[in-house]
């Protein structure tokens, strides 16, 4: 018994198992064209959780930016690190998101091509 790279998701997987426990494909009885359909729906997937996880950031962003006015009373002093914190927090979740979509959807496109 050996470990092998699953050619659906890339996750390490005994040989010996013909379905892979991580995203359920199974081994040896696939062609090159079920292949191609497995990891653009792979891929399809992804991009719908990163665009959810978009819409949840841009909330969370907002949230804190309300917080931020809330605390500052209209901007007239200024607010605690608590709206501040979550503000940059938000940032970096939104430009990793971003990121992250950006590459799925190369590979998708290189998939297609
Ligand atoms: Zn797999």
């Amino acid at each position: 018994m050996a470990l092998i790279d699953c050619p659906g998701c890339g996750k390490r997987v005994s040989d010996v198992t013909r379905i892979c426990p991580h995203c359920g494909l199974h081994r040896g009885e696939v062609s090159d064209e079920q292949m191609h359909e497995f990891q653009r729906r792979r891929l399809r997937d992804r991009v719908y959780h990163l665009k959810m996880a978009s819409y949840a950031i841009m909330t969370l962003f907002l949230a804190a930016f309300g917080w931020y006015w809330w605390e500052s009373g209209d901007f007239q002093q200024a607010p605690s690190a608590g709206p501040m914190g979550l503000i940059v927090l938000a940032a970096i979740a939104y430009l990793v998101n971003r990121f992250l979509l950006f590459r799925a959807r190369r590979q998708m496109r290189r998939l297609m091509s």
